[in-house]
């Protein structure tokens, strides 16, 4: 159920200090396809299925239940990112990244000032997006941290 090699890589980003935050579109729950039971299930089974596969961890999951053009936290709007860094204040978005499959994600990123990997274009696979996040791969990302968060 997991794509392979994904629990391994959050796992590298957990140990590297740094948060692993979800957010995630799920028009499904206006359009009645769900409910957002059923998706809190979900995340706490994907919770489980990263935990045993990589001892993984995701730090929160954020998600957008409306439906499109209603509200102000559906990628590309920002709003789910703006809840993790209440949450968190010491998140420095020039120094986060936003590593996503779709141009929503790399809208969102940009509209916050956050680094943006957008697979498959800039990094294969979510393996690839960490060697990038944590500084292993050869490639410059404005933005980025110098170095490694302590851990
Ligand atoms: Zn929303």
């Amino acid at each position: 159920m997991l794509i392979p090699g994904a629990a391994p890589a959050i796992r590298r980003i957990n140990d590297s200090g740094l948060r692993a935050i979800v957010v995630t579109n799920q028009r499904g729950i206006a359009l009645g396809r769900m409910t957002t039971r059923d998706l809190e299930r979900i995340h706490v089974r994907l919770g489980a299925l990263l935990e045993a596969d990589g001892g993984a961890s995701i730090d929160a999951f954020f998600y957008c239940p409306h439906n499109s053009g209603t509200c102000t936290c559906r990628k590309p709007n920002t709003g789910m990112v703006l809840e993790a860094q209440r949450r968190w204040p010491d998140i420095d978005l020039a120094r986060s990244v936003i590593v996503g499959d779709s141009r929503s994600d790399v809208g969102l990123g940009e509209a916050l000032g956050m680094s943006t990997i957008l697979l498959p274009s800039d990094a294969p696979d979510l393996a690839a997006a960490v060697d990038i996040i944590i500084g292993k791969a050869d490639v410059h990302l404005q933005g980025m941290p110098s170095s490694r968060a302590p851990g």
